[in-house]
């Protein structure tokens, strides 16, 4: 169809600073995301509701996150093979590493000087949050790549640096495999495992349309 207004906002088409008619794809998208039945918007109308859909999916956006952070243990990280009454593909393996603070030797050393002191914890407690953030980077790659567990995962611990500079290193590596009948889990885990893949498609719909 030929215009020579829009027919959202009226403004002239034609001539010098004239505005331009959007794509269909884009008038369906702004249709969708704001519940319109517009036949057209131009370049001007469409701005400021391009930035209006924009600010709900940010708002989303974290919401979201915080929802997956919750909730994305459900996604079981097991050391063993999977259970032998499991039905699954395999999709591929998965690897992470995390490099987390430094003056672990110090702390270290600490720790054996006085073995159940504070030392000891904060060491402990650096190894677990270094240990959980790969946990938490298998899943999100497991889940992104269609899976939903992990299975056959082994944990390295290493230390990198030399002196008080040191570092300790965790390194992560599992398959991932996407098990096919469901009621093998728990109901409240399959619950939890369908929302996180769904959270996690919305979260990947929204880096491409939020740019
Ligand atoms: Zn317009």
């Amino acid at each position: 169809m030929n215009y020579d207004k829009c027919p959202n906002c009226g403004k002239s088409l034609n001539g010098f600073l004239s505005a331009d008619l959007l794509l269909q794809s884009k008038v369906d998208f702004i249709n969708k995301h704001l519940n319109e039945n517009k036949e057209a918007y131009c370049t001007k109308c469409s701005s400021p509701l391009l930035s209006k859909i924009a600010d709900t999916f940010r708002k989303q956006k974290s919401d979201i996150e915080s929802r997956l952070q919750q909730i994305i243990h459900y996604i079981p990280v097991m050391t063993s093979p999977s259970p032998t009454k499991w039905d699954y593909e395999v999709i591929g393996m998965v690897t992470a590493q995390t490099t987390s603070g430094t003056g672990f030797a110090t702390e270290l050393s600490r720790s054996f000087n006085d073995f159940f002191g504070s030392g000891s914890n904060a060491t402990n407690q650096k190894i677990a949050r270094a240990t959980n953030l790969c946990k938490a980077d298998l899943r999100v790659q497991c889940i992104r790549q269609g899976g939903n567990a992990i299975i056959s995962t082994d944990i390295d611990f290493n230390e990198i640096g030399a002196g008080s500079t040191n570092m300790l290193m965790v390194c992560m590596a599992g398959t991932a495999i996407r098990v096919t009948d469901m009621t093998n889990f728990s109901i409240k885990s399959r619950d939890t495992i369908i929302e996180i893949i769904e959270l996690t498609e919305k979260l990947e719909a929204i880096a491409e349309i939020v740019k």
